[in-house]
C-alpha cells in the first residue's frame, strides 16, 4: 500500500547507540524524543535497544502507549492543568514552568500516594516556554513545600521559537543556576537539561560542567544536528523514506494556461516558463507531508509543487524511465517526517530483523 514510510530500524538504532556513546562518555545522559514520530512503539523500541535513559515525548496519547519499555517517562510539553491526572498516571517527569500546574501535579499525584518529578524550564533567551532567569529564587522554594513533587532538575530549550543557538554563555548560565540551587537549598540536582539536537555540536568542545543530559530526537532518527543542520559523521541521514506511486505521467507544459488566481490554499503562485516538461502526479499531497522538506532520491528529480492529495514532479531529468505505477522514493526532513508520520493515510512499515 501506498503512500507509505519505510522505517530501517537497524538504523536508528546504530543513530541512537552512537549518540548515547557520544553523549556518555562526556557525562551526558540521552532522553530520547519520540515526538516526530508519534510514539510508533517499533521505532522507540530501536531507540531503547541504542541506550536511551528515559522516553520523552510531548503529548500524553503517545507517553500512554509507551508505558512498557521500564524507562522514565518525560513529558516534554508543559502539562495543561485539565490534563494533570493523566499526566500523573503516565508521566514520571514533566518540564514546567507554572507553579499552578506543579501545584494541579502535586495534589493529583499526592491522591494517588505517589510523586511526580518536575524539572524546571528555565528561557535563556529563546522565548517559548520557561521561567526568566531572576525568577528562580521566587519558584523553587515553592516547588520544593509542594506535596507530591519531587523537584527533579533544571532544564532550557533553545532553537525552537527564536531559534537562539546554544553556546557555552547561555548554557553556561544554565550550569551556573543548577550550581546556585543546589548550594542555596542543599540539594542536588538529578538532570540539568542542555536542550535538544542543537546542543550536540557542544559536545566536541565540552558542554559547560554540570549540564548532564540532553533531549534528543532529530539526531536520532534523522543523523542531523539542527544548529545548521548538518548530518552527524557516522549516523544514517537516510533510516525513513517516503515511497509514493505516479498517478499520471504526461507532456505538459510548465506555465499553466488560463487568468491565473489563487491556488487551493489561497496563495497567488507564480511560474516560470520552461517549455514543456516530463511530468508525474505522485498519489499523496499537503494532507500527508511538508513537499518543501522531502529531498527525492533521484537527484534528476524535481517536486514542483503540490495541492492537499496531489504532489507534481518534474521527471524530465530522472536517471530511471518513469511510468505509471512506478514508486518513487524520498527522503526527509523533520517537517516531513512529522507531518508523515500524523498522517492516518500514509503506511508504516519497518524494516527489521528479515535483512
Ligand atoms: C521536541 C523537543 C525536543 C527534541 O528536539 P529535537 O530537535 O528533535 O532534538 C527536546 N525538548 C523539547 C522541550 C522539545 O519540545
Amino acid at each position: 500500500m501506498y503512500p507509505r514510510l519505510v522505517i530501517d530500524l537497524k538504523k536508528v538504532t546504530h543513530n541512537t547507540r552512537t549518540l548515547v556513546q557520544r553523549a556518555g562518555d562526556r557525562g551526558i545522559g540521552v532522553y530520547g524524543v519520540t515526538k516526530v514520530h508519534c510514539g510508533h512503539p517499533g521505532i522507540t523500541a530501536a531507540m531503547v535497544a541504542g541506550g536511551i535513559a528515559g522516553i520523552a515525548d510531548s503529548r500524553m496519547e503517545n507517553l500512554e502507549a509507551l508505558k512498557d519499555f521500564g524507562l522514565p517517562r518525560i513529558l516534554l510539553r508543559l502539562p495543561m492543568v485539565s490534563e494533570a491526572a493523566r499526566v500523573v498516571a503516565n508521566a514520571d517527569i514533566s518540564l514546567n514552568s507554572e507553579l499552578v500546574t506543579v501545584q494541579a501535579l502535586g495534589r493529583e499525584a499526592a491522591a494517588k500516594g505517589r510523586t511526580h518529578g518536575v524539572i524546571l524550564m528555565i528561557d535563556l533567551g529563546d522565548l517559548r516556554e520557561g521561567i526568566e532567569p531572576d525568577k528562580v529564587h521566587e519558584t523553587v522554594p515553592e516547588i520544593l513545600k509542594t506535596d507530591g513533587i519531587e523537584f527533579v532538575g533544571i532544564g532550557v530549550n533553545l532553537t525552537c521559537y527564536g531559534g537562539v543557538i546554544p553556546d557555552k554563555t547561555n548554557l553556561g548560565e544554565l550550569a551556573a543556576i543548577a550550581g546556585d540551587i543546589e548550594a542555596t537549598y542543599g540539594i542536588t540536582l538529578q538532570v540539568v537539561s542542555g536542550g535538544n539536537s542543537s546542543s550536540l555540536y557542544l559536545l566536541e568542545e565540552g558542554l559547560p560542567k554540570g549540564i548532564n543530559n540532553l533531549r534528543l530526537g532529530e539526531a536520532i532518527v534523522l543523523g542531523r544536528e539542527t544548529k545548521e543542520g548538518e548530518a552527524i559523521a557516522g549516523t544514517y541521514q537516510d533510516a525513513f523514506i517516503l515511497e509514493a506511486q505516479i498517478i499520471e505521467l504526461k507532456e505538459k507544459d510548465s506555465y499553466p494556461r488560463g487568468t491565473i488566481g489563487m491556488d487551493a490554499f489561497g496563495n497567488h503562485p507564480t511560474y516560470v516558463d520552461k517549455g514543456r516538461m516530463k511530468r508525474a502526479i505522485v498519489a499523496i499531497g499537503r494532507q500527508d507531508v511538508v513537499p518543501e522538506s522531502l529531498i527525492p532520491c533521484d537527484p534528476g528529480i524535481e517536486i514542483i509543487g503540490a495541492s492537499s492529495d496531489h504532489m507534481i514532479l518534474d521527471v524530465t531529468g530522472s536517471q530511471e524511465t518513469c511510468r505509471v505505477g512506478d514508486v518513487l522514493s524520498f527522503r526527509l526532513a523533520y517537517g516531513a517526517l512529522l507531518a508523515l508520520s500524523t498522517s492516518p493515510y500514509v503506511e508504516k512499515t519497518t524494516l527489521d530483523e528479515q535483512r
